[in-house]
């Protein structure tokens, strides 16, 4: 059965539950990346979405499934950015207590849109894992209901709408590139798109410096990995040992992944700025990465390349503007 833990069903019932808060995000040709790979491309632009991520809909399936008793309670998160931003936003907007727990290298614009929601940010911890364990402390002192960015079955189901939005957009779809990090994404998306169709293949696109659910997924067990500073700090973080769902839906849905280096990601952004006029984050561009420098073994097209996020800090997305034009030029050649 390929619905074996989530059901299409599930998702069906997230997109009712979060249909008014979160938006549908257009399927937008890239006319420059289709002449370049010889294949119709398309970008899932969900870096416009509310928030400027996909976390959104995960946060909001979860959050709007939690009993009166347990929204009085209050809420914790922890996260590299999106998903705090994203808990933050649904909390306001609920009149929910969020408390949202990031390490000191999540970038400043994205504590800033938590702190704009009323959160209570906690900045502690040098890693991710790090600050997991400050949440724990806190979630188990105050009692609060921990919403998680990814292990969770209504997180994915949530993640899962994007999937569904893709399908009725483009029903001939033939391969999808979803930035992976703890896999809630991709997975999401897997049940929605394979319960469609299962020749549909499905790359998981991540950053090679500290690839947690890709070398996992090669061990054939949950590995620990080192977090590197990267672009791509949305993917950011390894995946705790005590993961229920996202890595066995991983080992079964991820057809292939590929890992894209910094120049590359750098590279991806700053194609999306120029001939899409789309800001993308790092961790965002990574499929676009993938596809410019051609990672992709029997590419076969129409492609979807999911854009995960926009939230890019203004000063790094402006040096890259004006630093890698000519690398861009020799990577591609052409
Ligand atoms: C969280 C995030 C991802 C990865 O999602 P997972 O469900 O952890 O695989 C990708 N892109 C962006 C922009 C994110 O914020």
């Amino acid at each position: 059965m390929l619905d074996f833990i989530i059901k299409l069903s599930a998702i069906f019932k997230a997109r009712q539950r979060i249909n008014s808060l979160v938006w549908r995000t257009p399927l937008i040709e890239s006319y420059e990346l289709s002449k370049r790979t010889d294949e119709q491309v398309y970008f899932k632009a969900e870096c416009l979405q509310v928030t400027g991520s996909f976390k959104l809909r995960g946060a909001a399936s979860k959050i709007l499934s939690l009993t009166g008793e347990e929204r009085s309670r209050g809420i914790i998160a922890v996260s590299s950015g999106n998903h705090g931003r994203a808990v933050s936003y649904i909390a306001s907007h609920l009149g929910i207590e969020a408390t949202i727990c990031v390490s000191k290298h999540v970038p400043e614009n994205k504590l800033a849109a938590i702190r704009r929601n009323g959160a209570q940010l906690v900045v502690e911890g040098q890693t991710y894992e790090e600050a997991e364990e400050i949440a724990v402390g806190i979630q188990r002192e105050r009692g609060l209901v921990r919403i998680d960015p990814f292990d969770d079955p209504y997180v994915i189901a949530g993640q899962g709408t994007l999937g569904l939005e893709i399908i009725e957009d483009l029903p001939e779809v033939r391969t999808v590139l979803v930035p992976m990090s703890g896999g809630g994404l991709i997975s999401g998306i897997a049940i929605a798109l394979k319960s469609a169709d299962p020749s549909i293949r499905l790359i998981g696109v991540t950053m090679e410096k500290g690839a947690a659910m890709v070398e996992s997924l090669r061990a054939g067990h949950i590995v620990e990995i080192t977090e590197e500073p990267t672009l791509a700090d949305g993917l950011a973080g390894g995946i705790p040992p005590d993961n229920r769902y996202t890595f066995r839906l991983c080992q079964r849905y991820v057809d292939d992944a590929v890992l894209v280096s910094e120049a590359e990601i750098a590279r991806a952004m700053r194609f999306a700025l120029e001939e899409d006029h789309l800001v993308v984050e790092g961790s965002g561009a990574v499929g676009i990465a993938a596809l410019l420098h051609d990672k992709v073994a029997k590419l076969k097209g129409p492609v979807v390349a999911v854009l995960s996020g926009g939230n890019v800090d203004l000063g790094v997305l402006l040096e890259i503007a004006n630093q890698h034009g000519a690398l861009g030029q020799r990577h591609v050649g052409s």
